[in-house]
């Protein structure tokens, strides 16, 4: 498989090695190459910061000049080594699992955040599949992504002057992106199709490389579709509810089929949200037709190597579809599964009964998939509870979601100052090794040290956000004498708060300005005072989201604090980086349990930024009261009334803690206290809530499990596959047919002997397991204790006494016998979500 690349010039001989150089995203992580890129034009790589429009932009003489620059050409030379090096380099995959047998993943996402080169993002969704990407290339994880390419992407944002967003969508023109069109074996650009009523949609192919991984993207904008097919992949998230459903046809369904057409070596089908759920069904699909086998027994063989990420904290966040418009688009498609519309309909519903209900995707992802995750451990436990109902009449801790928790690309986000920091510390290599606390390192670093890196950190911030200021109020037309004050806004030694967010209503972007009087005080203390940058985009159709941006750049025009307070317009990958490395405390103040994880606030901590943060998301686990601030009481509240409660509890934390922290300087004009949370949230944060520990989780807790489920599965033609499909069709048709009979119970000091009589009808002993069940005070973790199958009952045809005998101080009361299906192959209560109470 070749993949040529688009730029309509040859380059001259000996600098050939500079397009795949530059098409390789992984100069968007590793500095090495920067000065190079900027040799060869400083204007346009101070700019853009991206080498591919660095190269399309070089005059013919220019790049004459450099093939005849032997200075360049070693330098050149050296870079392209340093890239085959990281490539062939053992990684931690490769050296701990290469005869594990997983054979590769492949990673579906509606979003990817590598960098503004390739702008394929909305928000943190993004982000972190962009992160995931490049982890999985570093830890050398066998990955490959799968995505849009969207001609226009996510909105960019400019405020008028009154402070309401205005929403523009530059043309993404993929001949400027760092992307190839991928070849197919014939030898003409990679095409594949997906079924529409009427008519077959074109999907041409795109790759992106990062680093070891490569990420294949799917374009409609084909002169072959219709005009309105085409549009497709124009817009994320911006489209009416078909064009989602289209879109996520797109991935899912024209996903798999890349998958399909590369004959890529794929075991792992890996959703990243529920959007891209509709792979799953086309893997089972494609399945069916190469072994002959129905629908059903395909999904009991290849769902064991499907794993779905949840990020939704909601259910209102779940996205679901009219079943008119899945009819409308899924007809055609059904019937080559030989399902009925109203089986498949039963995939994404509650009820397959309930005719009204929508089609939900998180739903149809959590039946095909074998492994689900939350993001963080508090999310993990919402999830549970937002899936319950799937599972009826089994308890919320026996819901099978588990969580890994979210963690970022730590060289995409750290400031040349901490890489110069960490590289003394620990070393170069120190976000590949184990992510163990760092403490020992870190603990060698002087308090001067860290205080003189901070500072250099945020002086670089604060000319970074003058810069930008200026910048865009020259574009929003201000006189002179407004841009010669843009030069004087905030200051190098001032403490310095970030905000920056989607301005959702659930994030609370405006709770610091609850009471603008306490702020303005806090802002302007003549001894300490305090400065805050803001950035944020609002959804184009949220009005309330736009208002909350108003009142911030209202605010940060008043004429005693406009000094302190800035509004930085377009937030985005750049701008975040800039953010995450300067400031001194990142806020977050989203209301609880909404926040599913959240990354920003991880991507201060090699930074040496702190958090003071709602108990939400990832900071619920990660707090410690030496390394940040916590706002509320770990408990949920669902009104606003709360939110004053918190306000008040964040500008107390301000007032009385942070900032006389930030401001209690010794002789040597040190904040010790400072520099000492500075120091452990460092070494113990930076490597947990990095994608290196996280990718780890990722592959040893669902990976290998999954791929060795997957392998044994489909070995032998699916023969495991198709006699659990086999399996779970009888326990359903027969489950009613269990009842119990007499439970008795009897206490000898501390042991509690229970014996309950057990008819199971056509049902077979071995397909089940009887248990004993019990919650306990105070405890989230239930008992369950396995009874043991005893003698039939006289008489009856398949009916059993089980017995077990416990330690335990809790009444008899409490415990409840059960019936639940039991197969070593299959995940109970996932596959199969049967189960009969005692009572
Ligand atoms: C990291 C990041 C996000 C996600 O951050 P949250 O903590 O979820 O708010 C969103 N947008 C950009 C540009 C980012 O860099």
């Amino acid at each position: 498989m070749k993949a040529t690349h688009y730029l309509s010039r040859e380059l001259p001989a000996g600098l050939e090695l500079l397009l795949e150089l530059t098409t390789d995203l992984r100069w968007s992580w590793s500095h090495a190459a920067d000065a190079l890129w900027q040799t060869m034009d400083p204007d346009i790589w101070s700019q853009t910061r991206n080498p591919y429009v660095v190269l399309q932009n070089l005059s013919e003489e220019r790049l004459q000049q450099l093939a005849q620059d032997p200075h360049f050409k070693q330098r050149l030379e050296t870079t392209a080594q340093a890239r085959e090096d990281y490539r062939r380099r053992p990684a931690w995959f490769g050296e701990n699992y290469a005869q594990a047998g997983l054979r590769g993943v492949a990673y579906f996402s509606m979003e990817f955040g590598l960098g503004n080169a390739l702008p394929l993002y909305a928000g943190g969704l993004g982000i972190l599949a962009g992160d995931y990407l490049k982890a999985a290339s570093d830890l050398g994880v066998p990955l490959v992504g799968i995505g849009l390419l969207y001609q226009e992407g996510y909105f960019r944002q400019s405020l008028d002057r009154a402070g309401w967003q205005q929403e523009v969508y530059p043309y993404n023109d993929p001949t400027m992106l760092p992307v190839v069109p991928v070849f197919s074996s014939a030898g003409n650009w990679l095409h594949v199709d997906a079924n529409l009523p009427g008519r077959r949609v074109r999907f041409r192919i795109w790759q992106a490389r990062v680093g070891r991984v490569t990420l294949y993207l799917l374009d409609s904008n084909d002169p072959l579709n219709s005009p309105a097919d085409r549009g497709i992949t124009n817009k994320l998230y911006g489209g009416s509810h078909e064009m989602r459903l289209l879109q996520e046809i797109a991935l899912g369904v024209g996903g798999w089929r890349v998958v399909e057409a590369l004959g890529l070596d794929i075991d792992i089908c890996h959703l990243n949200e529920g959007h891209a759920a509709f792979a799953a069904i086309e893997r089972a699909r494609c399945y069916m037709d190469r072994h002959g086998v129905d629908f059903h027994q395909a999904l009991w063989t290849t769902r064991a190597g499907n794993i779905f990420t949840t990020h939704t904290p909601v259910s209102a966040g779940f996205d679901r579809f009219p079943a008119e418009l899945i009819f409308k688009y899924g007809q055609e498609y059904m019937a080559g599964l030989g399902l009925d519309f109203d089986a498949l309909l039963a995939l994404g519903r509650l009820d397959a009964n309930d005719r009204r209900e929508p089609f939900n995707m998180a739903y149809l992802a959590m039946r095909t998939c074998m492994k689900v995750n939350g993001v963080s451990q508090l999310h993990g436990e919402v999830s549970r509870e937002l899936f319950n109902p799937l599972y009826p009449r089994w308890p919320r801790h026996d819901v099978p979601v588990d969580y890994v928790t979210n963690g970022v690309h730590v060289p995409s986000w750290d400031s040349l100052w901490a890489d110069d920091l960490w590289t003394q510390a620990v070393d170069k290599q120190r976000w590949l090794a184990e992510p163990e606390p760092l403490s020992g390192a870190i603990e060698r670093l002087t308090d001067e040290r860290l205080w003189n890196f901070k500072g250099h950190e945020r002086a670089d911030l604060v000319t970074y956000a003058r810069e930008r200021h200026r910048r865009q109020l020259g574009y929003s037309g201000a006189s002179a004498a407004e841009l010669e004050r843009a030069g004087d806004v905030l200051d190098p030694n001032i403490l310095t708060l970030g905000f920056a967010r989607r301005f959702a209503e659930y994030k609370r972007p405006n709770l610091l300005l609850h009471d603008e009087a306490r702020l303005t005080r806090l802002l302007t203390n003549n001894d300490t005072p305090l400065q805050i940058i803001v950035a944020g985009k609002a959804h184009p159709q949220d009005d309330a989201g736009k208002c909350f941006i108003q009142h911030w750049a209202r605010f940060a025009q008043r004429l005693e604090v406009r000094h302190r307070v800035v509004f930085l317009e377009d937030y985005d990958m750049a701008l975040a980086q800039e953010l995450v490395q300067g400031v001194d405390v990142w806020i977050n103040t989203p209301r609880r349990p909404w926040e599913a994880c959240g990354t920003s606030g991880m991507k201060v901590l090699a930074n040496g930024g702190l958090n003071l943060s709602v108990l939400d998301g990832w900071w619920a686990e990660a707090y410690g009261d030496d390394v940040g601030w916590a706002v509320g009481d770990r408990e949920n509240h669902n009104d606003s009334r709360h939110d004053g409660l918190e306000a008040e509890q964040l500008y107390r934390l301000l007032e009385e803690v942070v900032v006389p922290e930030f401001y209690r300087r010794d002789a040597n004009g040190i904040p010790r206290a400072w520099t000492a949370r500075m120091r452990a949230s460092m070494a113990r944060l930076a490597p947990q809530f990095s994608t290196n520990r996280m990718m780890r989780e990722y592959v040893m807790r669902m990976y290998l499990p999954a791929s060795e489920a997957y392998r044994l599965r489909s070995a032998d033609e699916g023969r495991l596959g198709r006699s659990l499909c086999r399996w779970a069709e009888r326990l359903r048709h027969h489950w009613q047919g269990i009842h119990f009979g007499n439970l008795v119970s009897e206490r000898h000091d501390k042991r509690q002997r229970f014996e309950v009589q057990v008819y199971l009808g056509d049902i077979l002993a071995e397909a089940v397991q009887v248990q004993l069940y019990a919650e306990q005070e105070g405890v989230s973790e239930a008992s369950c204790a396995l009874m043991q199958q005893g003698e039939p009952i006289p008489g009856s045809a398949n009916g059993y006494v089980y017995r077990v005998e416990i330690d335990t101080e809790q009444a008899a009361a409490d415990f409840t016998p059960r019936v639940v299906p039991h197969n070593d192959g299959a995940r109970i209560p996932l596959e199969l979500p049967l189960i009969k109470w005692f009572r």
